[in-house]
């Protein structure tokens, strides 16, 4: 029998991979997919933004119960934690997602592949990868997109052991509410998960190396940000570097250095989550000499690589680590193979931090037009003076529009606030049409609704908000 050559061959099933998958068979193509965990759906499903997200769901929940029920004139017991029923929920709405991934793959007939891939040479033109599973077999194809994603980046001085030193993996399934978790680094990450286990309990301090926090986001907002999780009871050093951990009479100690001096901090978990970098060890990238630009996989315009047939995105390449941008890239990638013009539009990819209040942004921040020097105009509305903020209790933050001085083009907008993550659409939305703040501000927006906040802040650009 004359071996099966497949159109395209997908290492890693996460965001990147199973859209280019399944776009892929869309188009028509006959697509193998190659995994190594036993889900589908990669981090992004199986232990980064839905596991997280779901915890933050729950935990919101809880403190809603807690501490904001009675103002709304509910009277409950004081609510009890099942820590075991908040894991359960997390585990099966992963388990959902990721078996809606397989059930996708079988509809559109993928064929999928359980094990480690390593990219052989190839043969009379046909790419060959080999999958390392139960047993060992070799998959050929005419095209190859590598999709193998990210992993935590590790400390030097706070190696991970799975227990007291975790990357975000382990706190996600953490047994217990720790006592006091330490959270190395102020980004997403540490912030949405510091923000989980406050709410659960847990004393939670955020040591950064920064003098603010989530790096590259618009400065007001993580001002804003930050006095409001200080006032949630998170406790903040930043500027500080943790630079050792060891056991002491069963406690963790950690040692953080600052401007004053060196600091000991008593804990009993320590999250490192200082960012990710690409995961390409064992594919044998170098064997078949497809070049870098350092720890990331170069990538033209269409994701080929150097190496003709062999393509990669999502996490390995450059660009935000963001599932929304992987996928993105796995279905224009697949369009540009079969001769599409498709492309990602990378000035309007939108960035979240889960918190409460949530962070969200597109575009130009402040810093970055001063930076660049370009002329531009700033709206600003508060949450505050919205009827239906009001009606939620949920009055912290603003919305901020940035345009162009002249003409007017919407080049950015932050947000923090309630559903700040839902809100930053329609700015996306603006922006990828090459709108300006004036269009938002002629748009009819439903009363009451947070999204008022949108077209006020709009208006603000020319001093004529209704409400302020
Ligand atoms: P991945 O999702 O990393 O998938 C790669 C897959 O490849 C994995 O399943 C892996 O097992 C497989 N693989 C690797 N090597 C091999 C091999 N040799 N052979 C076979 N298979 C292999 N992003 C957001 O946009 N929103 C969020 O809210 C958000 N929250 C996050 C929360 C946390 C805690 C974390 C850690 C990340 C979060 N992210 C979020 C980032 C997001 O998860 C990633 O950007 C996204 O998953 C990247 O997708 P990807 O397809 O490039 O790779």
């Amino acid at each position: 029998m004359s071996e099966e050559i497949f159109d395209l061959i997908v290492i890693g099933a996460g965001p990147g991979g199973y859209v280019a998958a399944i776009r892929g068979a869309q188009l028509g193509m006959k697509v193998a997919v190659v995994e190594k965990r036993g889900s589908m759906g990669g981090v992004c499903l199986n232990e980064g933004c839905i596991p997280s997200k779901a915890l933050l769901d729950s935990s919101e929940l809880y403190h809603l119960a807690k501490d904001r029920f009675a103002a709304h004139g509910i009277e409950v017991q004081p609510p009890t934690l099942n820590l075991g029923q908040m894991m359960a929920r997390k585990e099966d709405v992963v388990k959902k997602l990721t078996d809606g991934i397989a059930f996708l793959f079988k509809k559109n007939k993928i064929v999928s592949f359980l094990g480690t891939a390593t990219l052989l040479s190839p043969e009379n033109g046909t790419h060959r990868v080999e999958v390392k599973g139960e047993e060992t077999k070799v998959v050929s194809g005419k095209k190859v997109i590598i999709a193998t994603g990210s992993e935590a980046v590790q400390i030097p001085a706070l190696p991970f052991d799975g227990e007291s030193v975790v990357s975000a993996r382990e706190a996600l399934s953490f047994p217990a509410v720790p006592e006091h978790l330490l959270v190395v680094g102020g980004g997403y990450i540490g912030l949405e998960l510091g923000s989980v286990w406050l709410r659960l309990g847990a004393k939670v301090t955020v040591v950064e190396l920064l003098p603010r926090l989530v790096a590259g986001s618009d400065g007001q907002v993580a001002e804003a940000l930050l006095r409001s999780l200080k006032k949630q009871g998170m406790t903040f050093m930043l500027g500080g570097k943790v630079a050792g951990v060891e056991k002491k009479d069963g406690k963790l100690v950690a040692r953080v250095e600052a401007e004053g001096g060196t600091t000991e901090i008593s804990c009993d978990k320590v999250l490192v989550a200082v960012g990710r970098r690409p995961l390409t060890a064992g594919l044998n990238l170098e064997g078949l000499g497809i070049a870098m630009d350092g720890s990331r996989i170069r990538v033209d315009a269409d994701y080929a690589t150097n190496v003709a047939g062999i393509y990669a995105i999502g996490d390995l390449v450059a660009g935000p680590m963001l599932a929304h941008k992987a996928m993105e890239e796995g279905a224009v990638c697949v369009e540009r193979m079969h001769g599409e013009p498709s492309q990602v539009d990378y000035g309007c990819i939108p960035g979240v931090c889960y918190t409460w209040p949530e962070a969200a942004s597109v575009g130009k921040t402040e810093e970055s037009l001063k930076e660049e020097g370009i002329a531009y105009k700033s709206g600003k509305f508060s949450f505050i003076a919205n009827g239906r903020a009001k009606c939620m209790d949920e009055t912290e933050g603003f919305v901020k529009l940035l345009t162009e001085a002249e003409g007017g083009r919407l080049l950015g907008v932050h947000i923090l606030g309630p559903r700040a993550s839902d809100m930053i659409a329609e700015a996306v939305t603006v922006m990828a049409f090459g709108g300006s703040g004036e269009d938002i501000a002629l748009t009819v927006h439903a009363h009451p609704t947070l999204s008022e906040v949108m077209k006020e802040a709009a208006l603000d650009l020319d001093k004529r908000a209704i409400h302020g």
